[in-house]
This record gives structure tokens, C-alpha cells and sequence, in this order.
């Protein structure tokens, strides 16, 4: 049966491996609408080379652009956050949330207000309301598939398993871009070098979370709210070659792990294609010429973003909500240049102390109350680099 598929993010880093797994497999899917934000081009394109019903870009001054790109091809073009979310009703088996940042939670809850599969790379959509997310799943019968790599790893290890044998999760981590410096010199570290990842290829802002391990700090987040073990079951633990993404430990001492090569596009043809296993184009691992695996554990004094992870989680509530708004703001500090790369941390630790003190910590989660408490962390985090840079 043809499967109807609807993109969110399609110009991005998981966007345009999605598009490319589907164009290599077209007769199996019925591309519905394709969404991007500045990329015009590489949108137009995407829409004409798998001739979808609707491109939307989320910027209105884009409008006229992405419209001239598709003229004359029948595909339709609209504009702006409210399109996005009305491209989230049209009829779709399958959808893919690969927006970066707190913008792709609303088109996935309206995806999943529609009863759809969300195959959900948008990290911060379980960061910041994993407890919403879960229950409107369940509350419309839809069905979330991990796509962040050691998410998918521990989904796969979990197939045919009981929750209850679940003794402990563990999520990998590469280390980031500055794993092997001294830590006295991670406070030079410029954006270039953030931006620089030594294993993955993906989207700038993950590659520097990366770097300060808050993608890590995410990870474990999202490890609670999708599969709803507790925090203290869940690790973390830096594994440089990025071959084993995850592990899941069962009550009989065994562990279960997911190795293959670090490309996307496993994960994500894993919930492309879910629950069936297809023929994907991604390398075959040869580990005799792997030879060794490496671990070693993570060091919370050096990457403060492990620690407050464990905080939020044990806050929950809000708490996400704000460390994700908090974190997204000094990462744009940190790409303008205005602050330092051991800054991003400080930020967000500020922020989280600053509205623990307040109301913002209530435990009521409503997509309303996690927008106003992301604007309310964005605008506190900008108080706090204008204070950095004073
Ligand atoms: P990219 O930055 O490469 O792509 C982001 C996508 O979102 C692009 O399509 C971009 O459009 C679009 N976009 C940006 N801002 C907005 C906005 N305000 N409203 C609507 N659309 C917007 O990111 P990645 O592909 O790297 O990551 C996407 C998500 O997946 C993130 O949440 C990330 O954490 C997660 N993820 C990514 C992995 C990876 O390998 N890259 C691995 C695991 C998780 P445009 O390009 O047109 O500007
Ligand atoms: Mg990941």
C-alpha cells in the first residue's frame, strides 16, 4: 500500500535524508506536503523532484519567492506558522517532525491530534512537553516512532521485551567536538570548532549541542518522557566511534545493544518503514576492521549540561520547557558571537534558577503554558548575555 507522507523540516539535515530515502523507494510513497523555513530552493526542488500536493515555507516574506519557484507545476504554496500547522490536517499516514527547536512542537501535536504516526527527529518537542506529547498520542490513538538515533537504538532493543525486565537504559555519546581538549581550553573554543562535528553530519545548532553535551543533557530527557523509565535507570556514557547507540540492560544482567554506522538515515527509514525492515542504503559494518570499542564516563564537573538534565528531570513540570527556551536562546548567543562557548551553560543555569522562583514551575502542562514558559526562558536568557557581555 502506498504510504501518504508529509514532511515537517524537509530542506534541513534529517529533512533531506528522509527526502532522499523516499526518493530512492517513490512507488511505496505519496509525498502530501513538504515544509522549510529560508532554504527556498532546496524546498521548490524537494516538491517538484517528488511532486507533492503542498510546499509551505514558514516565513511569509517567502511567499512570493517559493511561489515564483513553483509556478506552473500545480503544486500548492502557502506561508507562515498557521500553514504549517493547516499542513498538519491534510491526510497523511506518516509524518516526519524534523523542524529544529521548540517551532516543531505545534505541528507535531497537530499531527497528533490527527491521529497520524509522528516519527518524531524534533528533540525538544519531548524535552520541553514530553508528558503533552505522550498523552495526545494516546488520547487520539496516534503513534510516536523515535528518530534521534539512540532513541531509535533503544526502541529497536525493546521490540518483543517487557518494560518490567527493564533495569537501565544507556544512551551513547560521541563526545563532541571537544572531547579530547583539555578543559582549561574549552572556553576558547570559537564557532567554527563548535560547529565541527567528528562523527555526524547534521544540522548546526545539534552539532554545538553536541559539543556542550546539552544535546546529551536533551537525550536523557527524552529517554524518560518516551519511554517512561526513571531517571535514575537512565546513563549516559561516551562511546567516541559512534558505533553502539544505545543499550537496554534487563533484569538478568543482559544488555542489549544497537551498533551500525553513524548515518541518519537508519533511524529514519527504520520509522519510514516501520514495523517492516527494508533494504536500507546506509554502510555495512566490517568490525574486524572496527577492531576496538571505546567507553568512558562522562564528566559532569567539565559538562554542566548532564547535571541540570538530571535537575530538570527530577523538577519536572515546566522545568523542561525552560531549559530548552534557556538553551536555545544562549546557543543563539553563542552563534552571534556574543558569548562564550562555556557561557551557554551559565545562561542556562541562571535561567532555571531565576524561575524556579517563580510560577513558572507548576506542574500543569498545556501547549500554552510550554510557549509562554520557552518566551519567558528566551527573554530571561537574553537578560542574562546582555549581563555576560556588560
Ligand atoms: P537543520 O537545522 O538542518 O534543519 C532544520 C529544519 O527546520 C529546516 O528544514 C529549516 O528550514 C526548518 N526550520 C528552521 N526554523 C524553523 C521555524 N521557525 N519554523 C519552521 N521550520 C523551521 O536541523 P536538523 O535536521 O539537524 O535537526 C532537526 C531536528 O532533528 C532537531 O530537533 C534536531 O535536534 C533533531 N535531530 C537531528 C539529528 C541530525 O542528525 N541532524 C539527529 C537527531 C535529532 P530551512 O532549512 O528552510 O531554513
Ligand atoms: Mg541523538
Amino acid at each position: 500500500m502506498v504510504r501518504r507522507v508529509t514532511i515537517f523540516g524537509s530542506t534541513g539535515s534529517i529533512g533531506c535524508n528522509t527526502v532522499d530515502l523516499i526518493a530512492r523507494d517513490r512507488a511505496a510513497f505519496k509525498v502530501v506536503a513538504l515544509t522549510g523555513a529560508r532554504n527556498i530552493e532546496t524546498l521548490a526542488r524537494q516538491a517538484r523532484d517528488l511532486e507533492a500536493e503542498i510546499a509551505v515555507t514558514a516565513h511569509t516574506e517567502c511567499y512570493g519567492d517559493l511561489k515564483a519557484a513553483l509556478s506552473g507545476t500545480g503544486i500548492e504554496v502557502a506561508a507562515g506558522p498557521e500553514a504549517i500547522l493547516e499542513a498538519a490536517e491534510r491526510p497523511a499516514d506518516w509524518v516526519m517532525s524534523a523542524i529544529v527547536g521548540a517551532a516543531g512542537l505545534p505541528p507535531g501535536m497537530k499531527a497528533l491530534e490527527q491521529g497520524r504516526t509522528l516519527a518524531l527527529a524534533n528533540k525538544e518537542s519531548l524535552v520541553t512537553a514530553g508528558p503533552l506529547l505522550m498523552e495526545t498520542a494516546r488520547r487520539h490513538g496516534a503513534t510516536i516512532l523515535p528518530v534521534d538515533s539512540e532513541h531509535s537504538a533503544v526502541f529497536q532493543a525493546l521490540i518483543g521485551e517487557d518494560m518490567e525486565a527493564v533495569e537501565r537504559v544507556i544512551i551513547t555519546a560521541s563526545g563532541g567536538a571537544f572531547r579530547d581538549w583539555p578543559d582549561a581550553k574549552l572556553a576558547t573554543a570559537t564557532l567554527a570548532q563548535a560547529s565541527a562535528h567528528p562523527n555526524w553530519a547534521m544540522g548546526q545548532r545539534i552539532t554545538i549541542d553536541s559539543a556542550t553535551l546539552f544535546n546529551k543533557a536533551m537525550e536523557l530527557i527524552e529517554t524518560r518522557e518516551y519511554f517512561g523509565v526513571d531517571p535514575q535507570m537512565i546513563e549516559a556514557i561516551v562511546h567516541p566511534e559512534s558505533l553502539i547507540h544505545a543499550l537496554v540492560g534487563f533484569r538478568d544482567g543482559a544488555l542489549m545493544a544497537h551498533i551500525g554506522p553513524p548515518d541518519m538515515r537508519h533511524a529514519i527509514g527504520f520509522a519510514l518503514n516501520w514495523p517492516d525492515r527494508k533494504t536500507l542504503p546506509v554502510a555495512r559494518l566490517d568490525l574486524a576492521a572496527v577492531a576496538q570499542l571505546t567507553f568512558r564516563a562522562p564528566d559532569e564537573t567539565r559538562h554542566p549540561a548532564l547535571r541540570l538534565a538530571r535537575e530538570v528531570m527530577a523538577a519536572r513540570g515546566l522545568a523542561g520547557a525552560i531549559f530548552n527556551g534557556a538553551k536555545e536562546r544562549a546557543l543563539d548567543g553563542f552563534i552571534a558571537e556574543q558569548i562564550g562557548f562555556l557561557d551557554m551553560a551559565r545562561v542556562v543555569e541562571r535561567v532555571l534558577a531565576k524561575m524556579d522562583a517563580g510560577r513558572h514551575m507548576g506542574p500543569e502542562i498545556t501547549l500554552a503554558a510550554v510557549m509562554a514558559a520557552d518566551s519567558e526562558a528566551r527573554r530571561l536568557a537574553g537578560e542574562e548575555i546582555e549581563t555576560l557581555q556588560g
